[in-house]
C-alpha cells in the first residue's frame, strides 16, 4: 500500500461509511507524480473532485503530515487534466502548483459584487506588468479570488509565459528547503525570473518575518523587471496585521480590488454555470431555491450541487424541489445555527426603515404589522425557536397567536408576489451576512 492509500485508510476511520464510499473511495493516488511536498489524487469527475476539495482536502493534508512527518500540499484533480498537458507544461508544473484549467474568465459569472475585481484582473491579463502591478484582490472565503487569479494565470500560461501559482505556505516550504539544501540561488532564480507570480492568501505572511524579507526581495526583483504580480487575501492590505510596513505599502502600489458576496442574480448565474459545466440538470425553481437559501460562499453552492447529483444518482431519483430541500436541510441548519431572533429582527427593521423595538411592540399600523409578519416568518424559518418562544419574544399572547400569524403569512406567500419576493430577498440578505 502506498502512502496515499494509507492516508485514505486513516480518513476512512474519521468519516462515515457513506461518505467514504460515495466520495473518498473514488480517489486514486498518483504515487509517481507525487513526492516532495506534493500529493496528487485523481477524482473521476469535477463534482466529486470539488466536493472532496471543499470538505476533505485539509483533513487529507493533515493526515499526510501525520504519516510523512512533513507538510504536503494536496492536489485533487481530474485525471486527464494533467495527462493531456504537453511535456513542457508538465515540467513547468513540477515546480509549482497546477492552475485549475476550468478557472477561466468564461466560467466566471460577473455581477455587481465582483465586477470591479473581474475588470481589474481582466485588464491585467491583457497587458501583463503594464497596468496594475501588483494587483491585489481581497474578499471573504469562497467568493472567487483564486478562480479569478488563476483565470489570468491560465491566459498567461496559454501565451507561453512562465507562471508560478503558489500559496504563502508553499513559498515558505520551498524557501526552507532551499535554505536547508543550501540552494538559495536556485530558489531566487525560480521566483525572480518567472513572468508572472500569483500568490494566494497572502494574509498568511502575517507575523512571519523571515519569509516577508525574502518575499520583499522577490517582489522588488519582479516589479523592477516589469513582471506581473497578483496577490489575494481575505482582507485589505491595511487590515492584515503583522506585516512589514514596506510590504504593506507595496501591496497598495498597484490596484486593490475587493470582491463582495454575490447578490441573488449572480448566485443564480453561477449555479446555472456550474450545472452546465458539471452536466447537472436543475429546474429554475430549484436553482432559485438554492440561490436564496445558501450563504454567499460559492464553494458551498458547489458542494450542494455535487451532493444533489451524487444522491440522485445513488438513489435513482430525479432532483425535484422537495428532494433538494431535504438534501439541503443539514447544510442549512449548520449555517443558521448562529442566527438569533435579534439579528433577524434588526435586519428586517433596517431594511424597512423602522426600529426593531417597534416590530416587537403592539403597534397596529399597516407597516408595523407587515414588518412583524415578515420577522415572525423569518424567525420561524431560520431559527430553531419554538412558537411559545416566538410569542414571548414578539410580545404576543401565546403560541396560538404565532400560529395564526404564520397561517396568514402562508396565505400571503401564495397570493402576494411582492410579499414573497420581499421574504426571499430578506432571507438571502440575512443568511448571507451570517
Ligand atoms: P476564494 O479563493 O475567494 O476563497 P474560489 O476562487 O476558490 O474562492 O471560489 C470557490 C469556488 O466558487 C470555485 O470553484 C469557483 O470556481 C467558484 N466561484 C466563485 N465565484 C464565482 C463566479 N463569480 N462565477 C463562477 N464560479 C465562481
Ligand atoms: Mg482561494
Amino acid at each position: 500500500m502506498n502512502i496515499g492509500q494509507e492516508v485514505l485508510e486513516l480518513l476512512k476511520e474519521e468519516i462515515t461509511d457513506v461518505q467514504y464510499n460515495r466520495y473518498i473511495k473514488q480517489l486514486t493516488y498518483d504515487a509517481k507524480k507525487s513526492g516532495g511536498d506534493l500529493a496528487i489524487f485523481y477524482a473521476p469527475n469535477a463534482l466529486i473532485s470539488n466536493w472532496i476539495k471543499s470538505k476533505y482536502s485539509e483533513k487529507i493534508a493533515h493526515l499526510f503530515e501525520i504519516k510523512s512527518g512533513s507538510k504536503v500540499s494536496v492536489k485533487i484533480t481530474l485525471k486527464n487534466s494533467t495527462d493531456s498537458k504537453s511535456k513542457k507544461q508538465k515540467n513547468e508544473q513540477k515546480q509549482h502548483s497546477l492552475l485549475n484549467p476550468s478557472h477561466t474568465f468564461d466560467n466566471f459569472m460577473v455581477g455587481g459584487s465582483n465586477q470591479f475585481a473581474y475588470a481589474a484582473v481582466k485588464s491585467v491579463s491583457e497587458a501583463a506588468g503594464q497596468v496594475y502591478n501588483p494587483l491585489f484582490i481581497y474578499g471573504g472565503v469562497g467568493l472567487g479570488k483564486t478562480h479569478l487569479m488563476q483565470a489570468a494565470g491560465n491566459v498567461f500560461q496559454n501565451q507561453g509565459k512562465s507562471v508560478i501559482y503558489t500559496s504563502v505556505e508553499q513559498f515558505l516550504n520551498d524557501f526552507i528547503r532551499h535554505v536547508r539544501n543550501k540552494t538559495m540561488p536556485s530558489f531566487q532564480e525560480k521566483y525572480r525570473k518567472c513572468d508572472v507570480l500569483l500568490i494566494d492568501d497572502i494574509q498568511f505572511l502575517s507575523n512571519k518575518e523571515g519569509i516577508q524579507e525574502e518575499f520583499f526581495h522577490t517582489f522588488e526583483a519582479l516589479k523592477g523587471n516589469g513582471k506581473q504580480i497578483i496577490l489575494t487575501a481575505d482582507k485589505h492590505p491595511k487590515k492584515i496585521g503583522g506585516l512589514e510596513k514596506r510590504l504593506q505599502s507595496r501591496f497598495e502600489w498597484g490596484l486593490v480590488a475587493d470582491i463582495q458576496p454575490p447578490e441573488l442574480e449572480t448566485k443564480i448565474a453561477i449555479i446555472k454555470k456550474k450545472c452546465e459545466i458539471n452536466k447537472v440538470k436543475l429546474s429554475n425553481d430549484i436553482i432559485n431555491y438554492i440561490a436564496t437559501v445558501i450563504e454567499s460562499n460559492v464553494r458551498e453552492i458547489e458542494g450542494i450541487l455535487s451532493k444533489l447529483h451524487a444522491y440522485s444518482q445513488l438513489m435513482h431519483i430525479d432532483i425535484d424541489l422537495a428532494f433538494t430541500k431535504n438534501v439541503l436541510k443539514d447544510q442549512l441548519q449548520e449555517n443558521r445555527a448562529n442566527l438569533t431572533l435579534d439579528t433577524i429582527t434588526n435586519n428586517v427593521a433596517k431594511d424597512l426603515n423602522i426600529k426593531p423595538t417597534e416590530i416587537r411592540s403592539k403597534g397596529r399600523s399597516k407597516n408595523l404589522v407587515y414588518a412583524r409578519r415578515i420577522s415572525i416568518y423569518l424567525c420561524r424559518e431560520l431559527t430553531q425557536n419554538t412558537m411559545p418562544q416566538l410569542a414571548q419574544y414578539f410580545g404576543m399572547k401565546d403560541h396560538t397567536a404565532i400560529s395564526h400569524t404564520l397561517k396568514k403569512i402562508n396565505e400571503l406567500m401564495k397570493n402576494d408576489e411582492d410579499f414573497k419576493v420581499k421574504i426571499e430577498e430578506l432571507t438571502n440578505k440575512i443568511t448571507s451576512a451570517s
